[in-house]
């Protein structure tokens, strides 16, 4: 199986480059070039087998130039019971007649980024030697606080790779800093900027692209990867997930074999849906897939009219990684719908130039087919969470809360009563402050009395990693200004 870009259907590379490179050079999304299939009894059949397992046959399917033992190494080394707190790596919850949780932020770093970002080293690190690329790798990571603290539990003392975070000196919580500066791993750098996440992401793009930088690496035998959620070998493990909750509820008879449900994904980049869609495209008996947006609801409209417009107002919401007006992912789901890649870089110019482009109407009927949309803001979502509690003592986080919100209103809506799988991204001790104030109407000041509180209302166990973070030393206290960035990387990279 080989693999194209979004904006060139003439490139052809092997999935071990697609990882390598993590994006085309021409501005382009990897993707596979055809969606390989699944047998219904295959899916049902993977009840039987543990998690890594199932991993590690799915990723056959796409990874077709690694090698079974390849695939059992990384699948394994990702998916164990150091990293999860879960035997099982993911949890379904019956919530509501018919609507199931599935918890995906059993992880060391307690959001669902984990699932992803635990395999994402070993994917890369043996995608490394079979294009026979014999440097070290370096990865820059610009983070607004889930995906920066997730990248550094991933990479941490993986031989081969070095990673460097930067993260805006106010811009996170203070849980999600404490994460970050506290981090172990011998090949480990996190810094602070002045500035915002923008800035971050900004500084990063332009040492990525710099030849001087990138010379200046090569003579060291080192070069730069990404660890961001365009790269194939993010999306690839998210697909996992869905087909395994699947043969999950069928073996404990929650469904009939092929037996249809519907997913809902509380959305920002549009990868962790992105992934459900190609599940489905795989076989995997589903209606509907739900896309949930808080009120940066860019993809809510693009759902509904076919016209994707980012020129509206930002906002800043309780669940912030669904903070997004570019999901990045919607290209690939574009190109897999109409197989054109003339028509993604004209609507992708359009992006880049006027900030709009519109899709064409058979687009339009595909997405009415597959998808269906909404969104909600915080006093929603702080009421959903506040409901759900009251009703079934089960304590959302902000973001799956949305997802929740969204669905309740599509089921009211549609009265479509399909039964449902919810994809719940983060556990809620990571947005103690919010969940605090919508369960409690207020929440203490101090992180750990916080965490304590969280116990105390929610019964949930704390997470071990969020618990040992109280007496963890803080190893990370460089704040930089925005324009030191370059010169950060080109002198931690002298001492690797
Ligand atoms: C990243 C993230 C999301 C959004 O996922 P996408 O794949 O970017 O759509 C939702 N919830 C949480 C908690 C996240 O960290």
């Amino acid at each position: 199986m080989n693999y194209q870009s979004t904006r060139n259907s003439g490139l052809s590379i092997s999935s071990a480059e697609a990882i390598v490179n993590g994006i085309s050079v021409d501005g382009g999304l990897f993707v596979p070039e055809e969606i390989p299939s699944l047998s219904l009894d295959e899916i049902v059949s993977y009840a039987d087998i543990s998690y890594p397992e199932r991993a590690a046959k799915i990723f056959s399917k796409f990874l077709t130039d690694f090698t079974d033992a390849e695939l059992k190494y990384c699948t394994e080394s990702a998916y164990n019971d150091k990293s999860f707190a879960s035997a099982s790596i993911t949890e379904i919850s019956h919530l509501f007649d018919g609507t199931y949780v599935l918890e995906l932020w059993h992880g060391p770093t307690c959001a669902f980024k984990d699932m992803a970002l635990q395999i994402l080293p070993y994917l890369l690190t043996t995608s490394l030697k079979k294009v026979k690329i014999d440097k070290k790798v370096v990865i820059l990571v610009a983070t607004s606080g889930d995906t920066g603290k997730a990248a550094l539990e991933g990479f941490a003392d993986v031989e081969g790779t070095s990673i460097m975070v930067f993260y805006p000196e106010d811009g996170v919580s203070a849980m999600q800093k404490k994460q970050m500066t506290t981090q172990d791993g011998k090949n480990v750098s996190v810094c602070a900027v002045k500035g915002n996440f923008d800035d971050c992401q900004n500084g990063v793009k332009a040492i990525f692209t710099n030849d001087e930088v990138k010379k200046a690496l090569a003579e060291k035998g080192l070069m730069f990867s990404s660890a961001n959620s365009i790269n194939w070998g993010r999306l690839a493990p998210q697909i996992i997930y869905y087909i395994s909750a699947y043969s999950e509820l069928v073996k404990n008879n929650e469904i009939k074999a092929g037996e249809k449900v519907n997913i809902t994904v509380p959305t920002g980049n549009f990868g962790n849906i992105l992934a459900a869609y190609y599940a489905k495209r795989m076989g995997l008996p589903v209606n509907k897939l739900i896309c949930a947006s808080n009120s940066n609801n860019v993809l809510t409209d693009f759902i509904e009219t076919g016209i994707y417009n980012r020129n509206r107002d930002f906002y800043t919401t309780i669940s912030p990684s669904m903070d997004i007006l570019i999901s990045s992912n919607l290209e690939r789901l574009l190109y897999i719908m109409t197989g054109d890649d003339a028509l993604i870089r004209e609507w992708f110019g359009k992006l880049a130039s006027e900030g709009r482009y519109k899709v064409n109407d058979d687009v339009k009927r595909q997405l009415a087919e597959d998808f269906a949309a909404g969104c909600c803001d915080d006093t929603q979502t702080e009421e959903t969470i506040k409901r759900i509690y009251a009703k079934y003592s089960y304590t959302l986080d902000t973001h799956t809360a949305v997802a929740v919100k969204v669905y309740e209103d599509y089921r009211a809506k549609t009265g479509d009563t399909t039964k449902t799988i919810i994809a719940s991204t983060a556990s809620p001790y990571k947005f103690g402050t919010a969940v605090l104030e919508a369960i409690t109407g207020s929440a203490p000041e101090d992180e750990f009395e916080k965490v304590d509180k969280l116990h105390e209302v929610s019964g949930y166990e704390v997470p071990a990693s969020l618990a040992a973070l109280k007496n963890k030393a803080v190893r990370f206290t460089r704040v930089i200004g925005r324009d030191e960035m370059r010169e950060f990387v080109l002198s931690e990279t002298d001492n690797i």
